[in-house]
């Protein structure tokens, strides 16, 4: 499904390197963790394949589907069937929440040559899969993310990706500052999503988030490299003993 391959990331601005050579395969049907201290670059990983500004791609390449995904425009990874649910989601003020679902949803439907989605099919599914996330009304009607808590912000995040069904999902850090309880709808909903067609690459700080996402695979990120690849017991390696073991292993 994704297939990153050698890849090298600078910061356009400063003269920094931050990704160094990075080497990972996410597969059809497979949810695979990235965990790794502050300023790893997990971060910056989940920006360069959904193709923010401000990076330049040295070395190494990207591909979803085998097609290069570093040589497309943002909205062409999105129709392509990327989806990133940011670490900080963004206020968009002015903008109706349920208006900004529709437009996302009819652009890729239109990306992918398909008919726009009718008012009463959209207001079907929205409320549907608004009610499973536990979204109200409310939420659906004001403009996206603005005066949202920061629970709210990441179930929406998961409700855009549960609306817009895409083949590779990058979950940045969804489970910081949440509550326990919106920690289990955010995972209910991304499990529910779970699918033998569809590939999840979750960045998390913390293996809680992983008691309730299993991941078939487990990477550790450190100085924008993956240093280490086990299973889920890697996970609770690091909650048990934190990164120093494996830093000083590797190293
Ligand atoms: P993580 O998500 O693993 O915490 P990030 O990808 O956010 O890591 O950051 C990786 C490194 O790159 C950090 O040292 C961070 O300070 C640096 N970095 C990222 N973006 C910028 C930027 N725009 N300007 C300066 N430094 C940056
Ligand atoms: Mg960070
Ligand atoms: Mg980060």
């Amino acid at each position: 499904m994704l297939e990153i391959k050698n890849l090298h990331v600078d910061l356009e601005e400063e003269d920094k390197t931050i990704l160094k050579g990075v080497n990972l395969t996410v597969e059809a049907g497979k949810v695979h963790a990235i965990m790794g201290p502050n300023g790893s670059g997990k971060s910056t990983l989940s920006y360069v394949l959904s193709g923010r500004d401000g990076y330049t791609v040295t070395e190494g390449n990207a591909t979803l589907e085998g097609v290069d995904l570093l040589e497309m425009e943002p909205e062409e990874r999105a129709a392509a069937g990327l989806f990133l649910a940011f670490q900080y989601p963004v206020e968009i003020p002015g903008v109706g929440n349920m208006t900004f679902l529709r437009t996302a949803m009819n652009a890729q439907r239109k990306a992918r040559g398909e008919d726009e989605i009718s008012a009463a099919d959209f207001l079907k599914l929205v409320r549907e899969k608004a009610k499973t996330l536990k979204i109200d009304a409310d939420m659906l009607k004001r403009p996206v993310n603005v005066g949202f808590s920061g629970g709210e912000k990441k179930r929406n995040e998961i409700l855009q990706m549960a609306m817009l069904e895409p083949k590779m999902c990058i979950l940045d850090e969804t489970d910081s500052g949440l509550d326990v309880d919106a920690m289990k709808l955010v995972s209910e909903g991304v499990n529910a999503l779970r699918d033998a067609g569809r590939g999840f690459l979750v960045i998390t700080h913390y293996q809680r988030l992983l008691d309730h996402i299993k991941p078939d695979v487990v990477h550790i990120m450190s100085d924008g490299r993956i240093i280490k690849t086990g299973g889920p017991d890697l996970a609770l390696e690091v909650e048990k003993n934190g990164y120093a073991d494996i830093l000083s292993e590797v190293a």
